[in-house]
């Protein structure tokens, strides 16, 4: 993101020519003065196309038309560009999220990376906020997907902008229960990195609170992951060596010492679609791993499971918890 500028530069880029910049496709446009130095400071897109029309204030001026370009939007990278703070302007306005993903947009027409990177600084603080302005944002993307005809591009542009937000972004998007929400969007949108992420910040959570999935969590996961088949989701796994423990260990904080009664197994084993062929699929491949050994806490990521033990990549890999498995 951009750094704040200095009183001095700030000064200097405020004097000098202005530039007309009229948008839209109305007769009577909008159109707007801006000092050329202060554009010319942050893109050459501006000072490459300038025309000369005449004007009112003056014999001529210099201009540039942006048609297709919606007047609000435009207005919004014009309070971006003339603030010496400009990270801190575009995140402390609380601009919806739709709005800041169309100045994402804007920047490619306006050639300007420091845009884009200050709109992503302001993206990633509004989506922490909390998990519901996330899952808007992947349900848009979804929805867009599905009408393909749309925009491929548009699309691909979404796609990418919520890989870059996920490398600022720590994914603390409220209670386990929001992002158990994030998570079932993430598998819906197909992107491992992300799951990757949100799993770590479930297990970290939980962790610390000394707390542990419930039924209705656990039920809300196999629901949300229903289409994938046996062995391939790692929150699923997850969940079952949660059970696991806890039938063998206790680890409720209600019950510390409780192990779960086989009627409280009999109830995760036959009344959540899918969980009982997770379950024994994972206490095979633990006692496999692991003979003779009772289990491991599996919310405890510096423990002995390890930080992989739930991830999206194979043991042997780097783990790099952003890693692309679909590269
Ligand atoms: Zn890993």
């Amino acid at each position: 993101m951009s750094k704040p500028l200095s009183s001095g530069r700030y000064t200097e880029l405020l004097s000098g020519e202005m530039a007309m910049i009229t948008v839209g496709f109305e007769e009577n446009k909008p159109h707007f003065y801006v000092h050329q130095n202060l554009l010319n400071s942050v893109t050459e897109a501006f000072a490459a196309n300038y025309h000369y029309v005449k004007s009112g204030l003056k014999d001529e001026i210099k201009c540039i038309e942006f048609p297709k370009m919606d007047a609000k939007i435009f207005k919004m990278f014009l309070s971006w560009l003339s603030n010496n703070d400009r990270a801190q302007e575009l995140k402390t306005q609380c601009y919806t999220i739709n709005s800041l993903m169309c100045v994402y947009d804007l920047r490619i027409s306006v050639k300007c990376a420091t845009l884009k990177m200050d709109t992503l600084y302001a993206l990633s603080g509004a989506m922490n906020q909390n998990a519901n302005t996330f899952v808007e944002t992947i349900d848009s993307m979804l929805f867009f997907k599905k009408y393909s005809e749309y925009s491929n591009k548009a699309i691909s542009r979404l796609h990418t902008m919520l890989d870059e937000i996920s490398e600022l972004t720590n994914i603390e998007l409220g209670d386990v229960g929001s992002l158990l929400k994030v998570y079932v969007k993430t598998v819906n949108w197909g992107n491992k990195k992300w799951q990757n992420r949100v799993i770590d910040s479930i297990r970290d959570k939980l962790y610390a609170q000394k707390d542990v999935l419930d039924f209705d969590l656990i039920a809300y996961e196999f629901e949300g992951t229903k289409n994938t088949s046996l062995c391939d989701d790692k929150l699923r796994k997850f969940c079952a060596a949660m059970i696991y423990y806890r039938r063998h260990c206790g680890g409720c904080p209600l019950n510390a010492d409780k192990k779960l009664k086989a009627e409280v197994m009999e109830r995760f084993l036959t009344k959540i679609d899918g969980f009982m062929a997770e379950y024994l699929r994972f206490e095979d491949e633990y006692q496999t791993e692991f003979p003779g050994e009772l289990p491991r806490d599996p919310r405890d990521r510096d423990g002995e499971l390890g930080n992989c033990y739930f991830h999206f990549h194979k043991k042997s890999d780097v783990c790099t918890r952003g890693m692309d498995l679909d590269a």
